[in-house]
């Protein structure tokens, strides 16, 4: 019994680590817009009372501002909607849709994130009809990404591609950056979980078990083959649009409320 109680505080422990470590990640990302617009707002305020800023200066200042606004609002925003999709407090607007539009969409969204990465398309030449939400499963797919792009630091290829197996359609992006341990593979879709010392990499940890919630929440799946100083694959799976669905594709369980 001891022992038992000993491994509840430790997780316990671990879980006041992790949320903590989570938040001074955010504090952290937060701040360095912050400090931006401090510095711009500082040297604008200086330039105004010497009486030297000119027309073109200010404009450039509030270009400036507005940039980091736009960050701001951005990570807050990302941050709010994460934790409510962790929460289970989001409504699926599913209708049907071909999965390779949003693959597309994607694709277009990250063409030109990176100079260092180079993002190629495979896709199948018939429709992949499915019932999802397609706001949501977009933000899957950025997500996955965004974390292909972040986590291949060196640069590289990254891997869309898509098709069916049985009943389901499924979309795969892979890269070859860093790479995952096994024993991290369950590890990295619980929330505010970072893996293998990239703590230089930007990020709360929070992408991937949102992806978990919403995939969970269209009856589909998420998951990962990776190995160290390889690459990643991530695979979603989305069932397959049945004949005989409406044209919503209303299924039970479409809600994230009605999780247990
Ligand atoms: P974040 O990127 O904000 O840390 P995620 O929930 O998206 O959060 O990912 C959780 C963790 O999984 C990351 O911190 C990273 O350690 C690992 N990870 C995710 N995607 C990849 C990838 N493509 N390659 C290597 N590691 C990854």
């Amino acid at each position: 019994m001891a022992f038992t109680f000993n491994e509840l505080a430790e997780t316990l422990e671990q879980q006041r680590q992790n949320r903590y470590g989570a938040l001074l990640a955010v504090a952290h990302d937060l701040r360095n817009p912050l400090a931006a617009l401090k510095t711009t707002v500082a040297l604008t305020e200086r330039r105004r009372s010497q009486g030297t800023l000119s027309p073109e200066q200010l404009d450039q200042q509030q270009r400036r501002i507005a940039t980091q606004v736009n960050r701001l609002n951005r990570m807050v925003s990302d941050l709010v909607d994460m934790t409510r999709i962790e929460l289970g407090r989001v409504e699926l607007d599913t209708q049907t849709n071909d999965l390779r539009d949003l693959v597309i969409e994607a694709d277009e969204l990250f063409e030109d994130a990176s100079p260092i990465h180079q993002l190629v398309m495979d896709l199948p030449p018939e429709p992949l009809m499915v019932c999802c939400d397609a706001t949501r499963i977009g933000q899957v797919l950025n997500n996955l990404i965004s974390n292909a792009i972040k986590y291949s630091p060196q640069g590289g290829v990254v891997e869309l591609r898509a098709g069916t197996e049985g009943r389901w359609a499924w979309v795969e992006v892979e890269d070859h950056g860093l790479g995952i341990a096994p024993k991290d593979h369950l590890r990295i879709f619980e929330p505010f979980q970072r893996v293998g010392r990239k703590e230089e990499i930007p990020g709360v940890g929070l992408g991937l078990s949102a992806a978990r919630r919403l995939m969970e929440a269209h009856e589909g799946r998420i998951e990962v083959e990776s190995a160290l100083g390889k690459g990643s694959t991530f695979k979603i799976r989305l069932p397959l649009r049945q004949k005989d669905e409406g044209p919503k594709g209303e299924r039970p369980g479409a809600s994230m409320d009605q999780r247990p």
